[in-house]
C-alpha cells in the first residue's frame, strides 16, 4: 500500500443539496482527489429528501439518506404525520441508494432561539391557531411535535431495515428517553449520532448500545469536543463534515463554505488529538490504521461493503 498517497475514507454526513456546494462535479472530484470515497448526503425535509436520493442515483459513491429534521418543522407539519411518514417512506424505497432515516431528531436550541428573537410566536407560523398561546408554550408544543416525528420516523427505518442518522442539540435526556422507548435489538451498529455533543451519558450510551459517534470540524476548535473525542472508542467513531457547515480551522480563516474533502483535516486533527491521550493511541492508532478503522465503522452503520 501506497502510505502517501491518500487513503480511503468516508465523510458519513453532508447536505449535498445546499446550491453554495455547486456545482458538485468539481466538488466531487476535489472530494475524490483528497481519498474521500465514499459521501453520505442528508435531506433535511421531504423535498431536499427527494432532492438527496436524485443526487445519489447521479453520482457514484454518494449515498443517501431520507429525513425530516427537527428544524423543519414549524411548517404546518403537525397536521399531517401519517401522511407524511407515508411519502418519506416512498422516498426511502425509490433507490437501492437510500441507506439511512436521517436526519432525524430533537432540537431544543432551535426554540431557545425563536424565543430569544422575540419573534413571531412559532405557533403561528407552525399553523397559525392559538395566536393567544405564550412562545413558552408554543415552543413546547413545536417540541412535543418533534419528539412526534423522531419517534415515528424512527420507527420506520426499525421498519425498512436502514440505518438511523440523529441529530440532537440541548435535548440529551429527552432523546435517552425516547431512544429507550423505540430502540430496537437490530439498530446495534446501525445508528449514529451525528455531530454529538460532548456529553458523557450520550457516550455512555452509545457503547452500551453500539451506537456511532460522529465527529465533525468543529474537533478543530472546540474545546470541549477535544477533550471529548479522546474518551470514544476507536470502534466507535465516524467522521463527517456536515457540508456547508461546520468548516473546520484553518480552512474556516479563509473559506467559510465546507465541502467532503476537508474530511481529511478532521481526520488528521482526530489522530493527533487522541495521539497526545496515550502511547498505545500514539504508536497503534497512527497513520493508515486510524483512517481504515473509521472508514469501516461507516460501511458497517450503513451496511455497506466495500
Ligand atoms: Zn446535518
Amino acid at each position: 500500500m501506497n502510505h502517501d498517497g491518500p487513503r480511503t475514507t468516508f465523510d458519513t454526513h453532508t447536505h449535498l443539496h445546499f446550491p453554495a456546494l455547486a456545482p458538485l462535479e468539481q466538488l466531487l472530484s476535489r472530494a475524490r482527489e483528497a481519498g474521500v470515497k465514499y459521501i453520505l448526503t442528508a435531506g433535511v425535509d421531504l423535498r431536499t429528501s427527494q432532492r438527496a436520493v436524485e443526487i445519489a442515483e447521479a453520482y457514484p459513491g454518494v449515498y443517501a439518506a431520507v429525513g425530516i429534521h427537527p428544524g423543519n418543522l414549524a411548517q404546518g407539519y403537525q397536521n399531517a404525520l401519517a401522511e407524511n411518514i407515508d411519502a418519506l417512506k416512498g422516498i426511502a424505497l425509490s433507490s437501492e441508494k437510500v441507506v439511512a432515516i436521517g436526519e432525524i431528531g430533537l432540537d431544543r436550541h432551535i426554540l431557545s432561539e425563536v424565543l430569544s428573537r422575540g419573534d413571531k410566536n412559532p405557533e403561528d407560523v407552525q399553523s397559525g391557531q392559538n395566536p393567544s398561546i405564550s412562545p413558552k408554550a408554543a415552543n413546547e408544543q413545536v417540541f412535543a411535535l418533534q419528539k412526534a416525528y423522531f419517534k415515528a420516523q424512527f420507527k420506520l427505518a426499525v421498519t425498512l431495515q436502514k440505518s438511523i442518522i440523529i441529530h440532537n442539540r440541548e435535548a440529551a435526556e429527552d432523546l435517552l428517553n425516547i431512544l429507550s422507548d423505540v430502540w430496537d435489538a437490530s439498530c446495534r451498529d446501525r445508528v449514529v449520532l451525528h455531530c454529538c455533543e460532548a456529553r458523557q451519558e450520550l457516550l455512555d450510551y452509545a457503547i452500551a448500545h453500539d451506537v456511532f459517534i460522529g465527529i465533525d470540524g468543529d474537533v478543530t476548535y472546540s474545546r470541549k469536543k477535544q477533550d471529548f473525542v479522546k474518551r470514544v472508542p476507536l470502534d466507535r467513531l465516524v467522521l463527517e463534515t456536515d457540508s456547508p457547515f461546520l468548516t473546520p480551522e484553518p480552512i474556516k480563516r479563509e473559506r467559510s463554505i465546507n465541502e467532503p474533502s476537508n474530511l481529511v483535516v478532521i481526520d488528521r486533527a482526530v489522530q493527533q488529538l487522541r495521539a497526545e491521550t496515550t502511547e498505545e493511541a500514539a504508536t497503534q492508532e497512527s497513520g493508515a490504521f486510524f483512517t481504515n478503522q473509521v472508514t469501516e465503522n461507516a460501511l458497517k452503520l450503513f451496511q455497506m461493503s466495500t
